[in-house]
């Protein structure tokens, strides 16, 4: 790969490629939230006990009502909320943050609840202020998105054999930049047996640590791929001490954040815990302030100023995603000859938005869907 010049595609994955692997999208979180909270299901886990668990589900709810105190029916049993008639989750936490950075609140969580599970409060750590809540709201989406995801294997199949072909090819080579914060194109790029090797196989576009041993991992030379994941993933935890996050290449991490109890597995090798998750959850109030996450940002502006071919897929350009649209701008501002840009949607209602960004003769628009498509009509040769 060093001494041959291969073609260099740049493929970026927005939600709606996970929602063709089975994960939902905006849309749908706000329901899947409520739902699972009115059944009692939010927050079960392992780590958790059930009287926790009921807490959490109280204040989540208490937040949303807040913020938008019209949706207190959906909550009520026998109603069923119109998934499409519910305001995006996305807006609700753009909301929550917007209040929490200009240092202001909503509801009381602690007294305003008449709850047994509240009020009861011995020291100043055991108060619930705003900042917890929408942790716990942040919590909760990842649950959302995470439920029905894992069950995408075969969908994911044919893609990941096309990107497992390609890069091992003389001809072409495409690095994946996704948003997602699910696993699923990752682990299933590598094959059985080489989660171990995941360090020299997968350069995620920073310096990380093991969750073995704790050794700091560089990033590998020739990796057989390249994933960008530019909001974090649900199989990274960071240490805010150190500063090096851990990926688990094979196993779901996110979880282990949020037990009470400090287990070596939920333990830094620094010796600190707890160990954080690290997401940025979609908002028009939330600038990414992680160092790991800020060079993950830096090497894909890089991977697009440089790529001979882009290739967008399952993402709409939403208005929220300020810093993505600024990493394309920018991208292109910095190159002498503009890259081939092809997107590839499932319907024509984001053509608009594309034709006013990149210009309608600078790109080709594809209607039909990322799972439809033939990915050999990328150019490879
Ligand atoms: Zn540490």
């Amino acid at each position: 790969m060093a001494n041959k010049k291969k073609r260099n595609i740049a493929m970026f994955l927005g939600a709606g490629a996970s929602k063709a692997f089975n994960y939902p999208v905006t849309k749908e979180i706000l329901n899947l939230i409520i739902t699972d909270i009115k059944s009692g299901i939010l927050f079960t886990d392992d780590d958790i006990n059930d009287r926790q668990a009921e807490l959490y589900r109280i204040l989540v709810k208490e937040l949303i009502i807040n913020l938008s105190p019209g949706l207190r029916p959906a909550f009520e049993n026998g109603k069923t909320a119109e998934e499409n008639k519910l305001p995006l989750i996305t807006d609700l936490l753009s909301q929550a943050e917007h209040l929490y950075n200009n240092e202001h609140t909503l509801a009381d969580f602690n007294f305003d609840i008449k709850n047994p599970l509240l009020g009861d409060i011995n020291t100043l750590n055991e108060r619930w202020n705003l900042k917890d809540v929408i942790t716990l709201l942040e919590w909760a989406i990842i649950k959302a998105i995470n439920k029905e995801g894992n069950k995408s294997k075969k969908k994911l199949d044919r893609f990941i054999s096309w990107v497992r072909q390609t890069n091992v090819s003389e001809n072409a080579y495409i690095s994946i930049i996704t948003s997602n914060y699910d696993y699923a194109v990752e682990w299933n790029l590598l094959e059985y047996g080489e989660g171990n090797d995941a360090h020299k196989l997968i350069d995620y576009g920073f310096n990380w640590r093991d969750v073995g041993d704790g050794k700091v991992y560089l990033r590998p030379d020739n990796p057989l791929f390249r994933i960008f994941k530019l909001h974090g993933s649900t199989d990274w935890l960071k240490c805010h001490r150190c500063g090096f996050i851990y990926i688990n290449p094979t196993e779901d991490i996110y979880d282990l954040a949020f037990s009470n109890i400090k287990t070596h597995a939920n333990t830094c090798h620094c010796n600190y815990w707890p160990l954080s998750p690290v997401l940025v959850t979609p908002s028009f109030s939330r600038t990414v302030k992680d160092t790991n996450l800020s060079q993950v940002w830096r090497n894909t502006l890089e991977l697009l100023r440089t790529a001979d071919e882009w290739v967008i897929t399952g993402y709409s350009l939403p208005g929220e995603d300020l810093d993505i649209k600024s990493l394309f701008i920018r991208a292109l501002k910095g190159r002498v000859k503009a890259p081939l840009i092809k997107v590839i949607q499932q319907s024509k209602n984001s053509q608009v938005q594309y034709d006013h960004f990149f210009g309608k003769e600078n790109y080709t628009f594809i209607e039909g869907g990322f799972e439809h498509y033939d990915l050999s009509a990328i150019q490879t040769g």
